[in-house]
């Protein structure tokens, strides 16, 4: 049965190719290989994947799979018979090499099916001359479930996201969403609801590799092209989303009795939650994950940080996409991989409760203060493989002989470590319990692992050799075995070099004929007469060599391939009891794994925080927001590598007495002065307080955030094809409609996308709804300098500038922020630093004193020229902004360059304006 519909082209196999494939096996039956009609029974069931058909030491791939995969890959397609008369496109991966192949179909967005041999081709043989070797998918490979080390990024958590929803009945306008998403390489599975207006943000919090959504959902018509923009969304059969069946889906997986043991799961988180679970039971077939019990996350335990606004702020990466200049990289001090996915996933969802950050934050400050526990800690844990993965792979057996040492070596390094920190004076909450988690795992586990591993292990448990010398008894014998017929062939080989005199006679051996006899083609004819040819059986003729074998070396071959064979199948025993033990322990090896991770987070930031002197931030209920002293963590780290020093800067946002609405800074400033760096960085600071880190300033309180916006001015967003003005439009609507007074909003030169008084009005009209009806604390960086006389109208603005200092004529940048109102843009100036060419600059500059003697407000033909700053005119003296406008938009009108036709269009629009703000 089709677990998927095909999403696109890329996406599966193109529409098509399953009727091909049928008609195929249906029609002329009589004509198709058995073979063939195996691989069509296997395609078709499996339509919506590329079938990965295992054929000895090749993954095959036929007919239009095998020309999508060999464009992707770049390998050679050939041909393999005829069938119906055409022939068979086909190509082939190396099983060996297949996980590079599967991470780039992957890569691209396919899916794969991988079939297996499920017998011996000897056992097909003997079934008959025509049987073909049992095969089946063993596995689907799609971006959301994958295990192995190759396929995943190791400092980044690999999520499978189910959304559901209600049945939209026509009564019910029901908004609710449920989410569940699991790491299958690490266990880890949650469950939360959330509003309409949150979906974007909460994905783009997770990033998942894989989202899973019902066909209905798939193609509803308010989110159709949202699921379109996203790169991996797989719409599933109804079935998967039932919410009838959730439950005892959800039970019989954890084999629990009621969904009870999941704590207060809604019906609908159970329906997204057995989504997940069924998804991953297709995919891995038969193989079972360690997942963890659902863990409902309360909505709103998080900040909300919507795609916009982490990409602004280049968060996890830059806008250019690479990790390198992004704050993750930036404070990143971990020494582990979980320990880095642990701080990606505290990063990208900060916390909105005090009392948690606060315990965070004890951890870290605890790690700063015991300078030598924080040192020892780092170089334990370097040591520390990545227990939750390769428990992970052990589990669905996909294991190898290095998953075991990596289990062994986390478990013992954690037991070190907590034996280590133990005797240390109190330890807070967090440390004390990851400390005890540590200890969890038995302690015999590791000391058989250690006991039954050898030092030097094979990649792959098939290669054997990984089994310890001395471990097993029943395996050295039988090593022993191996080992003296080998010693035997050589012995062997003296003697018939002896017996026939032929010195160079050798005894090799390939994997077509086996042991065989070698000599040249001058010394073949003597063996092949009597009497040698009585003991010498000829086998091959080579260009210079001849090859024999004799009853002998055919005796001892079979006697060493059993006995490979035996020592291969008791080391494969082993490794199945060993790995049974260490899953008999998941549970606890999986506690452990996380308690590693949440000392390399803590220690890493404390270590960070010393480094760099980042100091511990108060968060509390309030809706304070006060940094003093504060820095851009990545401009300053940026800086400090050219040995700039930063320029420190404080800020206070918080509500001025008796009131609970936060204040709105407005900054301007010339370009290149430090505004959109004072915006962000006070942005990163909440961030980075709540997520529980100390941060870069001497000091900061904040009053939790609960949303964080940010919104830079004309950002190029062509690649959704929208124009730029109009991306900022909708962006900035989504502030005005959503931001609560719990919110911290940064918008970075709204209104530049537009003519200069579209834009200055849109900006003006902004900063009054923030004010008014938003009420949250704000940060406005503009160029319209016309702006700061807001400032006398609204009680919670603050004018506030970066200081530039003219000195001969060149401007200075002193990026420091202070009160007050920039007094003019020295745009020419920064134009001179640029580079301009001197006639332009002095061009300018004259332009520019035109101007500046004009009247203000009747400039002629300059109307769309950035508008430079007349002094702030007093506050007493601003009229109503609405008049403001009017009056402004009368003063830019220009009579004399105007046709009739214009005119009266000019006269009509003011009469609308002037009748709306009647
Ligand atoms: P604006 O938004 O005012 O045009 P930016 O914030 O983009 O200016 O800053 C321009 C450059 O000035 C930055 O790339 C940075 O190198 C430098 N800069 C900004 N703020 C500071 C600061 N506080 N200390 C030192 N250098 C700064
Ligand atoms: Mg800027």
């Amino acid at each position: 049965m089709a677990l998927t519909q095909p999403v696109s082209p890329a996406a599966g196999t193109p529409n098509g190719e399953g009727s091909r494939v049928a008609a195929i096996a249906a029609g002329e039956a009589g004509r198709v290989t058995p073979m063939m009609e195996q691989y069509q029974e296997i395609k078709s069931a499996n339509p919506d994947c590329l079938l990965f058909y295992r054929m000895g030491d090749f993954y095959e791939l036929f007919f239009t799979d095998a020309e999508t995969a060999s464009r992707a890959l770049g390998i050679v397609l050939t041909k393999r018979g005829k069938h119906l008369g055409a022939d068979i496109p086909m190509c082939g991966v190396p099983v060996e090499r297949a996980d590079e192949y599967l991470h780039r179909l992957i890569a691209l967005g396919h899916r794969v099916a991988v079939c297996e041999q499920l017998e011996d081709p000897a056992e097909a043989r003997k079934r008959g001359a025509k049987s073909v070797v049992r095969r089946d998918v063993i596995r689907l490979v799609t971006p959301g479930t994958l295990t192995e080390d190759t396929l995943l990024d190791a400092r980044r958590n690999n999520y499978l996201l189910a959304v559901a929803r209600p049945r939209l009945s026509a009564a019910s306008e029901d908004s609710r969403f449920a989410l569940a998403w699991i790491d299958i390489s690490t266990g880890e599975f949650r469950v939360a609801e959330c509003e309409r207006a949150l979906l974007s943000a909460e994905i783009a919090r997770l990033e998942p590799g894989e989202i899973i959504v019902s066909d209905a959902l798939f193609s509803e018509a308010d989110l159709a092209g949202y699921w379109r923009s996203l790169p991996a969304v797989t719409p599933l059969a109804r079935d998967v989303f039932d919410g009838a069946t959730a439950e005892r889906r959800l039970t019989s997986f954890f084999a629990v009795a009621t969904s009870e043991a999941f704590g207060a799961l809604t019906r609908l988180e159970l329906t997204a939650a057995a989504a997940c679970i069924t998804y991953v039971e297709r995919t891995q077939i038969g193989n079972r994950p360690p997942l963890s019990r659902p863990l409902r996350e309360s909505a709103g335990a998080s900040m909300a940080i919507d795609q916009a606004t982490r990409g602004n702020l280049e968060l996890m990466r830059t806008l250019a996409g690479d990790r390198r200049g992004s704050l993750l990289d930036a404070i990143d001090r971990t020494v582990t991989a979980p320990g880095s996915r642990l701080l990606a996933q505290r990063l990208s969802a900060p916390l909105t409760e005090p009392g948690r950050i606060a315990r965070r934050l004890d951890a870290v400050a605890c790690f700063v203060g015991d300078m030598p526990a924080r040192a020892e800690t780092r170089s334990r844990l370097d040591a520390a493989p990545d227990l939750g993965r390769a428990l992970s792979r052990l589990a669905v057996g996909r294991g190898g002989p290095h998953d075991l040492a990596a289990i062994r070596d986390g478990v013992l390094a954690a037991a070190d470590l907590a034996r280590a920190l133990a005797s240390r004076k109190e330890m807070p909450p967090e440390i004390a319990e990851a400390i005890q988690a540590c200890r969890k795992p038995d302690g015999m586990l590791a000391a058989e692992l250690s006991a039954a591993l050898a030092a030097e292990l094979p990649a792959f448990k098939r290669d054997g050799g990984f089994v310890r010398d001395g471990y097993d008894k029943t395996l050295d014998e039988t090593r022993a075995l191996r080992d003296e017929s080998r010693r035997v062939i050589a012995a062997l080989q003296a003697r018939y070099a002896e017996d026939t005199g032929i010195r160079v006679l050798k005894i090799k051996h390939n994997n077509v004929l086996g042991y065989f006899v070698e000599v040249t083609a001058q010394h073949g004819e003597r063996l092949m007469a009597a009497p040698l040819n009585a003991t010498f059986i000829h086998r091959q003729t080579l260009a210079g060599q001849v090859r024999f074998t004799t009853t002998e070396l055919g005796e001892l071959e079979a006697k060493i391939a059993s006995a490979a064979d035996r020592a291969l199948g008791l080391e494969l025993e082993t490794f199945e009891r060993l790995t049974a033990s260490v899953i008999a322990q998941s549970a606890s090896i999986k506690d452990c794994a996380e308690a590693l991770a949440c000392l390399d987070v803590a220690s890493a930031l404390a270590h960070l925080a010393s480094e760099r002197n980042y100091a511990r931030p108060q968060v509390n209920d309030s809706h304070d927001f006060i940094v003093e002293g504060g820095r851009h963590p990545v401009v300053e780290q940026a800086l400090s590598r050219e040995g700039t020093p930063f320029v420190a800067n404080n800020c206070d946002l918080s509500p001025p007495q008796e009131t609970d609405a936060g204040r709105i800074w407005l900054i301007t400033g010339p370009n290149m002065a430090g505004k959109s760096t004072f915006l962000r960085q006070n942005a990163l600071i909440a961030i980075l307080a709540q997520m529980g880190s100390f941060v870069p300033a001497k000091h900061a309180q904040i009053g939790v955030v609960d949303r964080l916006f940010s919104r830079v001015g004309a950002a190029d967003d062509l690649a959704r094809g929208r124009s730029t003005f109009m991306v900022e439009m909708v962006e900035t609507a989504a502030i005005l409609n959503q931001a609560g007074e719990r919110a911290l909003v940064i918008l970075d030169e709204i209104g530049r996308g537009t003519a200069t008084f579209d834009g200055l009005s849109i900006a003006w009209a902004t900063v009054e709804h923030l004010h008014d009806v938003n009420k949250c604390r704000a940060l406005f960086a503009t160029h319209f300098h016309e702006l700061t006389a807001l400032a006398g109208r609204l009680a919670r603005l603050h004018n506030a500038t970066v200081r530039v200092k003219e000195w001969q004529g060149e401007v200075v940048f002193l990026h420091e922020v202070v009160p007050g109102a920039a007094d003019r843009s020295y745009g020419i100036q920064v134009a001179k630093l640029a580079g301009l060419p001197a006639s332009v600059i002095e061009r300018a500059k004259v332009v520019l004193a035109r101007l500046e003697q004009e009247d203000r407000t009747a400039p002629k033909g300059f109307e769309d020229l950035p508008l430079f700053a007349a002094p702030a005119r007093p506050p007493q003296e601003m009229p109503q902004p609405a008049e403001d406008l009017l009056i402004a938009a009368i003063a830019a009108l220009n009579p004399d360059d105007l046709s009739p036709r214009e005119a009266m269009e000019a006269l009509y629009r003011l009469k609308e304006q002037a009748a709306k703000k009647g």
